[in-house]
């Protein structure tokens, strides 16, 4: 440890910079599409951020999702059309499918990304 006297504090801080680079680097790699998370939109506002590694079934005002194996969906719904149903299994970043009769949309994104966008009907 005594060669670090040696260094000066500019150096320190090179190496402190480029340490912090190389981390935030890193773990941005590391969310590439790796741990994608389903944002569950209703009313227009933020009702749930869930990690798809995480299987479970969430469930609001007549509308069942489920996520299981990394994918979410629709499961059930007791809209008329139940198109939301018909949609199917989300997973890569940017599917949407949404559940108009009941203000529901699911979108699919990366970790570290902020929300693109705000859904209103
Ligand atoms: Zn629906």
């Amino acid at each position: 440890m005594k060669k670090i006297k040696k260094q000066t504090v500019g150096d320190l801080a090179v190496i402190a910079c480029v340490i912090i680079i190389c981390g935030l680097w890193f773990s941005a790699l590391q969310s590439g599409g790796k741990s994608p998370i389903a944002i569950i939109y209703k009313d227009g506002k933020i009702a749930e951020e869930a990690a798809l590694s995480e299987d479970r079934v969430i469930r609001l005002d007549g509308v069942v999702i489920q996520i299981s194996d990394g994918k979410i969906r629709f499961a059930d719904a007791d809209c008329p059309d139940r198109l939301c149903v018909k949609s199917g299994w989300l997973y890569k970043n940017g599917d949407t499918a949404a559940c108009v009769p009941s203000k529901t949309v699911i979108t699919i994104k990366n970790n570290r990304e902020k929300a693109p966008y705000a859904v209103t009907f």
